[in-house]
């Protein structure tokens, strides 16, 4: 496979509600889309979501960490055929980068890494899900609540409850906890599974403080409370609390993933494509939690568009040991998705398998072109 043209769009699509937790509030998507094109015309998509507070990656750091780092070494290169060599050999071609204040550059990787995978496996007519192959034939989607005042929040809930979900994460972290907690639980009943996730709000003492004052409120699983590095503290946590804890932001590189697992630190990792660096980094993550008896929850990026959505899905469907999935919300959050069929969620959060070419979406571009506040075109190597 040879790559010989490409663009990058910045998008900036508004959400339908502003949405909160204790470490940001996001208003609008700003992922970062890679579009390639091969020798035989075939055309790939990939996106990367940067969060400042998960990688240290920005929108700006990703296009130009694509531009001038990772583009030039690889375009005209001949790179493995995914179908015929595996996503593992495709992800040792791909340039192991750094960039300054930034975890690992993920997001850029993962946007690029999607890119490739996808037109190589169209140009062979081929679905991701023969690389991935999948263990279920449907995904349950969760359902997340900003840290929004309890009385919004508990509406939310109300929303999610009609819906069907069995299963809804309430982000905590911010103030006025337990009142949304509670107003939560309230508003979806016993039945439903309420995981909390505060984004690394809090030191060993206050997660310690409110994890026993959630208990009566019949919690699954509480993700990130403390600090990305504080590994110890989770074990810590994890044998005084009896929560089942979920590692999120301490969980951005492979070798994190072998840190949590030495310190027997958490219950479920929470595996991301972006925050992981794609598709291949994710799914080796995932085996190691396998291997380990530890759970994976296949997290998403709050408003990502159906990209990111359509690789999660495989990956869902092939993940061992799936305690739950998050994202393709698509239109139920964005004021427009970037693709011709929604991959939103439906009745009781349910999806179907996607079973097209390549991550099986297809992409309106004139909506990239839209909703882009930044093209950068990318041509041949001079
Ligand atoms: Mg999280």
């Amino acid at each position: 496979m040879r790559i010989t043209a490409g663009t990058v769009y910045a998008l900036d699509i508004p959400f339908v509600e502003a949405f909160r937790h204790s470490a940001h509030a996001r208003r609008a998507c700003d992922s970062v889309i890679l579009r390639v094109v091969d020798e035989n015309g075939f055309v790939g998509f990939g996106e990367g979501a940067p969060r400042p507070y998960v990688t240290g990656e920005t929108p700006q750091s990703v296009v130009e960490h694509l531009v001038t780092e990772l583009w030039p070494r690889l375009v005209a290169a001949d790179l493995p055929d995914p179908v015929a060599e595996g996503l593992a050999a495709l992800d040792e071609v791909i340039p192991e980068t750094a960039l300054r204040g930034v975890i690992a550059p993920n997001a850029a990787r993962c946007a690029l890494e999607l890119a490739l995978v996808d037109c190589g496996l169209r140009s062979r007519g081929t679905s991701l899900g023969a690389l991935v192959p999948p263990r279920r034939q449907s995904i349950s989607y969760s359902g997340v609540i900003s840290a929004a005042e309890p009385e919004l929040a508990a509406r939310r809930a109300r929303q999610m409850k009609l819906i069907g979900l069995e299963d809804v994460k309430v982000k905590v972290g911010i103030g006025q906890d337990l009142e949304r907690v509670r107003a939560v639980r309230e508003a979806v009943g016993p039945e439903v599974s309420l995981r909390l996730d505060a984004n690394g709000a809090w030191n060993l003492d206050e997660a310690l403080a409110f994890a026993d004052a959630v208990v009566v409120f019949g919690i699954a699983a509480l993700e990130q409370p403390l600090p990305r590095h504080a590994v110890g503290d989770l074990s810590v946590l994890r044998k005084a609390s009896g929560i089942p804890l979920v590692a999120d932001e301490s969980l951005v590189t492979l070798e994190d993933a072998e840190r949590l697992l030495d310190a027997d630190a958490v219950d479920v990792f929470n595996v991301r494509i972006s925050k992981c660096g794609g598709v291949h980094r994710s799914t080796r993550i995932a085996c190691l939690a396998d291997e380990a008896g530890v759970a994976v929850q296949l997290g998403s990026q709050v408003g990502e568009t159906a990209v990111l959505s359509s690789a999660g899905r495989h990956v869902a469907a092939w993940t061992p040991r799936l305690s739950c999935a998050e994202g393709s919300y698509g239109a139920l959050l964005l004021a427009e998705d970037v693709s011709v069929d929604p991959v939103h969620f439906g009745h009781r959060g349910r999806a179907p398998l996607l079973m097209g070419p390549g991550l099986g979406t297809e992409v309106v571009e004139e909506r990239l072109r839209r909703y882009a506040g930044q093209v950068v075109e990318l041509g041949a190597r001079r």
